[in-house]
């Protein structure tokens, strides 16, 4: 089955999806952990995405519509797989609905208030993304998973943030209804209690429709 995950930058989608994609063995594809890969090995779609992505804005839909349909090929993506970070628009959405099924949406709904603070403290792992906030790390630098050095992702600043939150509320909540209205959501509320917290809900629902 194709799952979406869906929520605001900094409601939790990252750790969740390790999280998804691990108990129910579907490859998780990320579209900026993609774009951040392609920044690092500065190829041709890394630059064009960076000028994007530094300004908080969107990379245009046809080379992200492109790089999604192209993996989607893939013999691991043949029982499904865990979308993350996209589709983000509707044009996105309705491309995607061209060449895949989507079997469920889980929608990760999130206090506005808690997510500057959450972003701009973020830290992940520079080696297996995992991710932190400064607030728990008692100033540890290195992975607790990986051994892994831990940085601050260059678009995790107030600025950055405040125009990904932007194009969250216009372009990307729209998404909500879409999927609402081919039936295909799954509503949760992100909050503050640990990670875990939050999986077993997703997962007492996902269980049910996986099996
Ligand atoms: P993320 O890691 O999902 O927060 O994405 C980081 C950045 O990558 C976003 O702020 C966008 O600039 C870009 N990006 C990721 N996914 C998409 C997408 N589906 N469409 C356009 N841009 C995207």
């Amino acid at each position: 089955m194709n799952i979406i995950l869906l929520g605001a930058p900094g409601a939790g989608k990252g750790t969740q999806a390790t999280k998804i994609s691990e108990r129910y063995n579907l490859p998780h594809i990320s579209t900026g952990d993609i774009f951040r890969a392609n920044i690092k090995n500065k190829t041709e779609i890394g630059l064009l995405a960076k000028s994007y992505i530094d300004k908080g804005q969107l990379v245009p839909d046809e080379v992200t519509c492109a790089i999604v349909k192209d993996r989607l090929t893939w013999d691991d993506c043949k029982n499904g797989c865990l979308l993350d970070g996209f589709p983000r628009n509707t044009y996105q959405a309705e491309q995607l609905d061209t060449f895949a099924e989507i079997g469920a949406v889980v929608n990760i709904n999130i206090d506005f208030s808690l997510l500057m603070d959450r972003i701009c403290g973020r830290r992940v792992c520079k080696d297996c993304g995992e991710s932190y906030h400064v607030s728990t790390l008692g100033g540890a630098t290195a992975c607790s998973r990986c051994g892994g050095e831990l940085i601050q992702r260059a678009d995790d600043n107030p600025e950055t943030v405040k125009n990904r939150l932007d194009v969250y509320n216009e372009q990307t909540a729209p998404l909500i209804d879409y999927y609402t209205k081919k039936g295909v959501i799954l509503n949760f509320t992100g909050s503050e209690a640990p990670a875990e917290v939050l999986f077993a809900e997703i997962a007492a629902v996902l269980d049910k429709k996986i099996g």
